[in-house]
C-alpha cells in the first residue's frame, strides 16, 4: 500500500488585513515534514510505503491570496501527480482557510486531488474543531477526524485517529462514506470549552461512537465565525462503513449540539473595555490581566487598536499599567533614535510621553522578528512594535526590556489568557472590544453567511 501525506493550514480572519506571505508559513518538505506530523508511526507500522509531500502551516491572518495559495497547493497536487496509483492520502488541514475568490482553500484542494486519482484512493482528514465544514467535502474526503478538545490539546492523537482509520479501511479494502450536517449555528468560539458541560458529555458520545468498527470518525465541529462565508457555521460530520449510518449519527450529533445552544456562557469575568478598565485599577488583586479580545493577534487581528490604551490613559490610574504590545512601526521607526529617558511626541496617540526602554519582539517560533519601544504615559507604559506581536508568555516582556513583574494592570491583544501568562495573573478579565477577532457576533456585520444563523435569530430547528 502507498499512501501521500501532506499538510497545508492557515485559518483566515476576512476582517483581517494582513494576507500571509510565504515567510508565514513554517515549511518543510520531503521527510522533514515528519518534525510536525504524528502520523509516519501509524503507516510504517502497517508496512505502508510513505509518500512525503509538503508542510507548510501558517497562524491566523486575513484570507489567502490566490499566488500564496497555489504556491503551497501546486506542491500537493505535483506529489499526487507523480503518485496517482497511491492507494491513500492523508491531510492536515485547518478547515477555515478561506481563499480570496476561491473560498474553501482545503475544499479546492481537494477536488483537484479527486480530479487525479482513482474512485478507490481514500482520502483521510485531520481537521480543526473550528472548522467551517461545506456541504461538499464529504464528497471527496472519505474520512474526516477532527479535534475533540477546545482549548485544543489533542491535535498529535487527531493526527493518528485519522492515519488509524485510514489504515483499517485500506487494509479491509472499505470506501468510507462521509455525512455533512450543517447547524444553524454559530456560538462565540470563546465560550465552547469541552473540558465543561455540555461539551464534556458530547465529546465522550462522539468518542463512543468511533469505539464502532462501522464508524471512522464522528466530529462536531464549532466553526469560525470570523470569516464571512457561505461555509461558517458549525457542523456534525461521521464518516462510516454505509452512507446510512454516517447520516444517521450526524444528524444524531448535529441534534444534540443543537440543543445546548444557549448555555454556552464567559467561564470568567467578560465585560465592555470601559468596564474592564474600571474593574481593573480599583480591583484589591495583585496583578490583573486585561484582554483586549477583539484585537487578539493571535486570532489573525493587527492588534493596532488604541481603545484600551485610551481608556486606561483617561482615568489617570493610580496603579502601574502596561498595555503589550501596540503594532505600529511608524511610532518605532520615528522615535527609535530618541534615548531613555527623552520626551517625545507619539503621533498616533497625540500625546506627550517618555521613552522607557527599547527592546526586541519575537515571532511565533520564538525568533526574533523586529524592535520594540515602550513609552511612559504617566503611569501607563504602551509597549509599541514594529511588526505585528503577541505577548503570550513572559519571555515576550523580557525580550521587550519590560519588567512584568513591575506592574498592577497588563493589557495584551489576546482571548483567553495562555497558560504560560496564567501564574503571573491573580485575575482576568475579557474585554469585549472591537475589532477583527471581535467575539460579538451582531458586531460583525456578517452578509455572507447562511440565515438564519443562532445566536443572531432564534428559531426552532432539527436535522
Ligand atoms: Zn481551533
Amino acid at each position: 500500500m502507498k499512501v501521500i501525506v501532506a499538510s497545508f493550514q492557515c485559518e483566515s480572519n476576512s476582517r483581517a488585513t494582513l494576507h500571509p506571505g510565504k515567510e508565514d508559513f513554517e515549511y518543510f518538505k520531503g521527510e522533514d515534514i515528519f518534525k510536525k506530523l504524528a502520523v509516519k508511526p501509524i503507516f510504517e507500522e502497517a508496512g505502508f510505503e510513505i509518500i512525503p509531500s509538503v508542510y507548510a502551516n501558517a497562524l491566523p491572518t486575513a484570507t489567502v491570496t490566490e499566488d500564496i495559495f497555489f504556491h503551497y497547493e501546486r506542491q500537493i497536487i505535483e506529489t499526487v501527480e507523480k503518485n496517482p496509483d497511491a492507494d491513500g492520502i492523508y491531510i492536515y488541514f485547518h478547515g477555515s482557510m478561506e481563499v480570496d475568490n476561491i473560498g474553501s482553500g482545503e475544499l479546492y484542494t481537494l477536488k483537484r486531488i479527486r480530479e487525479i486519482v482513482p474512485e478507490k484512493c481514500v482520502i483521510a482528514l485531520t481537521l480543526d474543531l473550528h472548522a467551517n465544514i461545506t456541504d461538499e467535502i464529504g464528497n471527496y474526503a472519505d474520512i474526516i477526524c477532527g479535534y475533540k478538545t477546545a482549548p485544543h490539546i489533542d491535535q498529535p492523537e487527531s493526527q493518528r485517529r485519522a492515519a488509524k482509520a485510514l489504515v483499517y479501511a485500506l487494509k479491509k479494502g472499505i470506501k468510507p462514506k462521509t455525512y455533512v450536517q450543517r447547524i444553524p449555528m454559530l456560538v462565540k468560539g470563546d465560550t465552547m470549552l469541552t473540558k465543561y458541560e455540555p461539551l464534556k458529555t458530547l465529546e465522550e458520545y462522539s468518542e463512543r461512537l468511533e469505539e464502532r468498527e462501522d464508524i471512522f470518525g464522528a466530529n462536531m465541529f464549532f466553526g469560525h465565525c470570523w470569516i464571512d462565508a457561505p461555509n461558517t457555521s458549525a457542523s456534525a460530520v461521521v464518516s462510516a462503513e454505509s452512507e446510512e449510518v454516517a447520516e444517521k449519527f450526524a444528524k444524531d450529533l448535529a441534534n444534540k449540539l443543537w440543543n445546548t445552544r444557549k448555555e454556552y456562557k464567559f467561564l470568567i469575568e467578560a465585560e465592555e473595555p470601559e468596564e474592564c478598565v474600571k474593574r481593573a485599577e480599583e480591583g484589591s488583586e495583585k496583578r490583573i490581566f486585561i484582554t483586549d479580545s477583539g484585537d487578539n493577534t493571535t486570532a489573525g487581528a493587527e492588534g493596532d487598536r488604541l481603545e484600551i490604551l485610551k481608556l486606561a490613559l483617561k482615568i489617570k490610574p493610580s496603579k502601574k499599567w502596561c498595555v503589550a504590545g501596540i503594532t505600529s512601526g511608524e511610532t518605532v521607526n520615528s522615535l527609535w533614535n530618541a534615548k531613555d529617558g527623552e520626551e517625545v511626541f507619539v503621533g498616533i496617540l497625540g500625546e506627550k510621553g517618555v521613552v522607557k526602554s527599547h527592546g526586541e519582539i519575537l515571532g511565533w517560533a520564538k525568533e526574533i522578528i523586529g524592535r520594540s519601544l515602550t513609552i511612559s504615559f504617566g503611569n501607563v507604559d504602551a509597549v509599541f512594535t514594529e511588526l505585528r506581536s503577541a505577548f503570550i508568555e513572559k519571555g515576550n516582556f523580557d525580550k521587550a526590556r519590560v519588567d512584568l513583574l513591575s506592574y498592577d494592570v497588563v493589557v495584551v491583544k489576546l482571548g483567553y489568557l495562555f497558560e504560560e501568562l496564567k501564574p503571573y495573573a491573580d485575575r482576568e478579565l475579557f474585554a469585549l472590544s472591537d475589532g477583527a477577532s471581535c467575539v460579538e457576533l451582531k458586531r460583525l456585520g456578517l452578509k455572507r453567511i447562511v440565515r438564519p444563523m443562532f445566536p443572531l435569530e432564534d428559531f426552532e430547528w432539527k436535522a
